[in-house]
């Protein structure tokens, strides 16, 4: 297997990411109130990736 010498230069959109407040309001997460990847204009409760991720957990784990 090779080893990758050539690192990839860093994407435009991680460092977007890694600045909360960039790119418009975000809803905050209904759970912890961290910000989403949704903006303010979408509807009903909101979460975030995290929270997202442990509902959908959650979900397939009931019943
Ligand atoms: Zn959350």
């Amino acid at each position: 297997m090779d080893e990758p010498y050539c690192e990839t230069p860093t994407p435009a959109s991680a460092a977007a990411a890694g600045h909360p407040g960039t790119g418009g309001p975000f809803a905050e997460c209904v759970l912890c109130r961290k910000p989403t990847e949704y903006p303010e204009s979408v509807k009903g409760a909101t979460l975030c990736p995290v929270c997202e991720w442990q509902e959908a957990q959650r979900t397939a784990c009931s019943g």
